[in-house]
């Protein structure tokens, strides 16, 4: 008898991922495109519900995925080292459960097999994020929020 063959993301770590694998572990969210405000003292990092101007907030994917780090200087490229050093990523985020050793939950897209559960279980910045380019600079503080539960 076969034995069931596990998943990627269980049998292997972060590094040891190839390119396809890397991407699909992404649920597309669109929650690390929020713009974040750091305290200069604390180093605090407050969360906003403004995404990134390229972000397209019906889709929750880049507009310029290609040519993301020329056009948006401060876009963070989510690579294994990244996703172990980074502590903002959301608690859903693919990247950070399988860094933790935790489940994907049954609306992320490698379960689910279908890209749209994301959305429909509220874990994604559907429906609430706002464009950074809709906003001025100035007013950006009013838009702080705690990090939303989802999933
Ligand atoms: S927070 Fe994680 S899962 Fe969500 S879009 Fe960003 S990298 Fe992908
Ligand atoms: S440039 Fe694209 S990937 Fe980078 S933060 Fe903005 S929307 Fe997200």
């Amino acid at each position: 008898m076969q034995q069931p063959v596990e998943p990627f993301w269980r049998m292997k770590t972060l590094e040891q991922m190839n390119a396809e694998e890397w991407e699909s572990l992404c649920d597309g969210c669109g929650r690390c495109c929020l713009v974040k405000l750091e305290d200069e003292e604390t180093k605090e990092v407050d969360l906003t519900r403004l995404a990134c101007r390229l972000l397209d907030v019906g889709s929750c994917r880049c507009s310029d995925y290609a040519n993301r780090f020329e056009k948006v200087h401060d876009c963070i490229k989510i690579d294994a080292a990244a996703v172990r050093e980074i502590d903002w990523l959301p608690s859903t985020c693919g990247y950070r459960l399988v860094r933790d050793g935790k489940e994907l939950a049954w609306w992320h897209p490698l379960v689910s097999g279908d890209p749209n559960t994301v959305h429909e279980a509220g874990v994604s910045v559907r429906g609430w994020a706002i464009s950074e380019a809709k906003v001025k600079a100035k007013n950006v503080h009013r838009y702080i929020i705690k990090e939303p539960v989802g999933g």
